[in-house]
Formats: structure tokens, sequence, C-alpha cells
């Protein structure tokens, strides 16, 4: 038996002094196996990358995650889903969702949180905060309200069939013009949004305080007055930071002239980036929003280096910060890929299935009953765990 005290040791970069012991652990961080401590935040992110699909980089995610045990979410981009499977966490843990704008790299896996939340055991309903825009159907409730419409055969079809309590969706949708004004505050925690520019208006950034620790999140945004003033000495500031110009012309084969609108005037490009951290001048910052690879990064390093000299990560998928007020961390997380989803920490409800819409008689007469097969499974279930649910008739 090693004491704790060794494995610790041995955690913190210890050696292999033996044939058959253990390696510590290499500065990786492992899902599920790290305890925060009170005073601590951790940050992943779970999507980095850019509007158009890629497997290595989901489109935009990060959670953030802190000591008192709440856990947020700031997009959930398409691809996004599957990043958060990976952290092991219980998807009733797993409820708060804060939305920058509504481009679909930024929220085209709400769905998959939501009612995919709902099939990985959440019981509890999925809360989630955004912007208005300047007319009804630009904002975050109008989209929420058709999502749920787009939705409807799923969500019926599921009534009766299993737990469905977590279908519930609560949308809060605040005034995009307000300027760091409180839109949440519970248990310690204070979120505040301010105006973001990007592609129309209805685009929001957000800070999240807690223990004397700032969190900044950009969502997309030009470089703006409200996050100059709002962010400054952050401790961990996360900016869109576009593939620059030239590397949309030379990878994305984008016309100069889109390229540079793209890159410079719709998007932040990097050696805009590091003007916006030169100012604010954050404990670390962090870019994200581009292709993030052995060709791309020494371009956007060289840019971003041109104006800013300070603390700096460049995001990739499964990069994770613990942020306390000594230290900040950057590690990779190392991923289980078959990884299933943990059990729901307040239980699952057996479906009340007098609650079924069930079918016409048309498609229920195509049933063939293989009734012996089923009566077999039935009884070897029942046996197994115990339990006496009866075939139904
Ligand atoms: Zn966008
Ligand atoms: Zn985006």
């Amino acid at each position: 038996m090693v004491p704790v005290a060794l494995i610790l040791l041995m955690s913190a970069g210890g050696k292999v002094d033996s044939p058959t012991g253990v390696a510590p652990d290499r500065n990786v961080y492992y899902p599920g196996t790290e305890e925060l401590a009170p005073d601590e935040m951790r940050v992943v992110a779970l999507g980095t990358g850019m509007p158009n699909a890629r497997p290595k980089q989901a489109a935009t995610c990060f959670l953030v995650e802190l000591g008192n045990g709440d856990k947020f979410l700031f997009d959930i981009g398409s691809g996004s889903a599957e990043r958060i499977s990976a952290m092991k966490i219980p998807y009733d843990y797993l409820d708060k969702v804060f939305i920058g704008h509504l481009h679909s790299d930024h929220i085209g896996d709400l769905a998959a949180l939501w009612i995919g939340g709902v099939v990985a055991n959440r019981v509890t309903p999925l809360k989630i905060w955004g912007p208005s825009g300047a007319e009804e159907k630009y904002g975050t409730k109008y989209m929420a309200e058709h999502l749920q419409k787009t939705y409807v055969w799923d969500v019926d079809g599921r009534i009766g069939n299993t737990d469905t309590r977590g279908l519930a969706l609560e949308v809060n949708e605040f005034d995009y013009k307000k300027v760091n004004e409180v839109i949440y505050q519970e248990n310690g925690v204070t979120i505040k949004s301010f105006p973001a520019i990007h592609a129309l208006d209805g685009s929001v950034s957000y800070t999240l305080e807690w223990n004397g620790l700032k969190f900044a999140f950009s969502s997309d945004t030009y470089p703006n007055k409200w996050w100059m003033e709002h962010t400054k000495n952050s401790d961990l500031a996360i900016h869109e930071c576009f593939a620059s110009p030239k590397i949309l012309i030379d990878k994305q084969k984008f016309p100069a002239q889109t390229a540079l609108n793209v890159g410079t005037q719709v998007h932040t490009s990097p050696a805009q980036f590091g003007k916006v951290m030169e100012d604010i001048q954050p404990r670390m910052a962090v870019a994200y929003h581009f292709f993030n690879d052995f060709d791309t990064q020494p371009i956007v390093i060289q840019d971003i280096r041109e104006t800013y000299d300070g603390p700096l990560s460049l995001a990739s998928d499964y990069m994770v910060w613990n942020v306390t007020k000594e230290n900040i961390t950057t590690r990779m997380a190392a991923i289980d890929e078959d990884i299933w989803p943990q059990p729901s920490v307040y239980g699952n409800r057996p479906p009340d299935q007098s609650k079924r819409i069930g079918f016409s008689k048309y498609v229920w007469d195509g049933r063939v009953n293989y009734t012996d097969v089923l009566k077999k499974i039935y009884e070897d279930i029942n046996k197994e765990y115990g339990t006496s649910v009866p075939v139904p008739q």
C-alpha cells in the first residue's frame, strides 16, 4: 500500500524507479480524477475551432467549474457535445449554458445537450441565458422556441418511454444592450454581460466573478470599448482570435477581399487580439477560433507577439486551465473515447407508460411479435436484476 502523501508526491512529477512501478502523472488532466480545491477554478476548452467543422476541433464551447461545485458552459457550438461527454460529469450538473450569440458554431449542439443530456440521464431542466436582438426574431427566446418546435416529434416520442423531466428548457433572455449588468447571481457567482460587435446587434460577451477570480469570455467580437473597460486584469481572458487573412487565403481559399473582411472586420485577427490583450493585461490570455495546427500556429503567434508579450495560451480542444489566486496551470486532458454517461445524481424514475402518445392502428398492426423471445428477455433480466417487469400485452 502506497501512502497518500507519496502518491501526491509522485503525481507532482516523480520518476519510475522500479520495473513494476507506477508512472507518475506526466502533467496531464484525466477527467473525473481531480477534486477541485474550494478556492479553485477549472476551465476546459471543449470547442475552439472555426465555423467549419473538423474532427480535431469542435466549434466554440468552454466549461467553467468552480470549487463551490457550480459548473457553467459558455457557448455550445457544433461538435462540442461530444467533448462535454468526455469530462465524465453527470449531466445533472451541466444545466447552465450562457450563449454569446446565435451563430451555429456557438449554439449548434444546444439540442444535443438539451435532449442528448436527458438520454444521458439528466433529470433536471436545462437553463440557458442569452441576448435579445434588434428584433424579436433575432433573440435567444425566439431561437429556443423554434428549437423546441423543431424537436417536437423527438420530445413527444420520448414521453412515457424514459424519464423526461430534463426536457424542460428554461430560457433567460436579457437585453443585449446591458453594459456590465448582472444577469446571474447565485452561490457567490456573479455573471455580467456587455455588448459584442459581431454580424448583427444581439452578440454579447460575459464575465464571471467568483471568490476574487475573474473569467472573461468574448464569444465572437470585433475589438470593442466594453470589453476593454470591463475585463481589465481578468485572471483568465478568452477572446476570439480568428485565422489571420493570410491563413484564410492560403488554406481556406478565400478571395483576399473576403479574407480581409471576415478576418479583420467580422472577427478579431491575431494582430488585433494582441492589442486587445496588451490593453487589458490578463493573468492568462487565451486565443481561440482558429484551426490550431503546426503550420498555422507560427503565423498566429508571430502576429500576436508583435503587440503582446504577456502570458498566452493558443487554445485547442481539451486544453485545461486550473486557476487560483497564486497559480494558473495549463495542461491538456487525456480522453477516454469509450465514455458512457454517468448516472443521474438524483436518480432516474421509471417511465409512466400511460403517458405515451402511441401509434395509429395502421402502424401498430404492423408489429411482428416474437412472443417467446420477448418473454425470455424479460425473464432473464428480472432474474438477474431482481425485478418483476411484466411483458407488455
Ligand atoms: Zn459568430
Ligand atoms: Zn464563431
